[in-house]
């Protein structure tokens, strides 16, 4: 289980991805973010959006990364979802961090989920 306070640990599968040891299919890349579908899609369209930074969670990207990076990875998660098509019908960000939110992947990212109604945003 991932603490959101753990210590960035250069293993994780989403590292693995950015130094090209595990391949993935990517959507979309700049000098910021690389984004790839998930591997386990939840909905018709389920993309992966990470920053190319040793970053764990939201906070630890908030205050920690250069203004750029903040900048530019915004701006590439926004890109992303514009060219997914899913402006329209509507889409869901969703950024799991520690144990309480089931954080598999100690690497930020963020999931786009859409393509279909999503559901409510707690299973109760
Ligand atoms: P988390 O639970 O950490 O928010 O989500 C991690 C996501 O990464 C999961 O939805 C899982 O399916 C996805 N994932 C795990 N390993 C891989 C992989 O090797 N490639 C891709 N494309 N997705 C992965």
């Amino acid at each position: 289980m991932v603490h959101a306070t753990e210590a960035y640990n250069p293993e994780n599968i989403f590292a693995k991805i950015l130094r090209g040891e595990i391949p993935c299919t990517p959507v979309y890349e700049d000098d910021y973010a690389l984004a790839f579908p998930d591997i386990n899609p939840q909905a018709p369209v389920h993309i992966l959006v990470i920053p190319k930074g040793d970053y764990v969670s939201a906070a630890d990207f908030a205050a920690n990364a250069p203004p750029e990076m903040i900048t530019g990875f915004m701006r590439a998660l926004g890109k992303v979802a514009a060219a997914a098509g899913l402006e329209d019908s509507g889409y869901r960000l969703i950024s799991n961090a520690g144990p309480d939110s089931h954080q598999e992947v100690p690497h930020l990212h963020y999931h786009i989920l859409g393509g279909q109604p999503v559901g409510p945003l707690v299973v109760k």
